[in-house]
């Protein structure tokens, strides 16, 4: 069982390895037909990386976070997103979720690199997800009231978004709106929470150490809304019963 749940955390962390290099690639210009081909090299000193370096997650771990050659520090985004995708992997297995749910998942990936690195998100994939949900919602979901209760909160987000200015930005919402379509109420309201939850901590965590104004510090919410999304997609109804339980204790 131990060796099945490893090779399926390792296909998620090298399959976003992969992801990564290429969308890096892709940035950078480089020639579609060497995309696929080239190795991969420190972005400093452009010395090829060793078999031991590629190894997702680990690799970093052995080198520890710095280029061997140059000493350079490597962007700690990379090993973070690799161990992110492969436990998310090894979850939704574990959780039997549908095919569309590790779409989603995907989907999310390649956004939050974009929005953690270059601080703005594709537009042409936020729209590409929100057309696979719809499709999504009308193929497999079906339930009228969740669309309903999803468009509200929405629309509430929506109006909050308009007075806590900036902390959402229009892209998020249409991301939220896709998330919405394809899972439980419950399970939206937990991916949601959690999302401003980890993001909060994050500023916290990173005005501690950077010492910025965190009201200044821009949020990239599309990881954390990654991160909430399998979370949520996984443990969303236990979590909200759990939490609805301490507001509301049965009599
Ligand atoms: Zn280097």
């Amino acid at each position: 069982m131990l060796i099945i749940y490893l090779c399926i955390f390792f296909l998620g962390a090298s399959l976003a390895s992969y992801i990564n290099a290429t969308l890096y690639r892709i940035e950078k210009n480089i020639k579609l037909s060497t995309l696929l081909t080239e190795s991969s090299y420190c972005e400093k000193c452009k010395k090829k990386l060793t078999w031991y370096e590629l190894i997702p997650c680990f690799g970093y771990l052995l080198i520890k976070g710095r280029c061997k050659n140059c000493r350079s520090k490597v962007n700690p985004y990379y090993p973070i997103s690799e161990a992110f995708l492969g436990g998310s992997f090894l979850l939704l297995y574990l959780n039997s979720s549908h095919f569309y749910i590790w779409i989603i998942l995907l989907f999310l990936f390649l956004l939050s690199y974009y929005d953690f690195l270059y601080k703005e998100i594709p537009r042409n994939l936020v729209h590409t997800l929100l057309i696979f949900s719809i499709l999504v919602f009308i193929l497999f979901i079906q339930i009228p009231l969740s669309v309903i209760i999803t468009i509200g909160i929405l629309l509430g987000i929506f109006l909050l978004t308009k007075i806590i200015k900036k902390s959402f930005g229009f892209g998020d919402i249409l991301v939220l709106l896709s998330i919405g379509l394809v899972i439980s109420p419950k399970q939206f309201l937990t991916t949601f929470w959690l999302s401003i939850v980890s993001a909060l901590l994050y500023a916290i965590f990173n005005g501690l150490i950077t010492k910025e104004d965190i009201k200044k510090i821009k949020i990239p919410m599309i990881p954390f809304i990654s991160l909430s999304f399998v979370i949520g997609a996984v443990y969303g109804d236990v979590i909200f019963s759990k939490i609805l339980q301490l507001i509301i204790p049965p009599l």
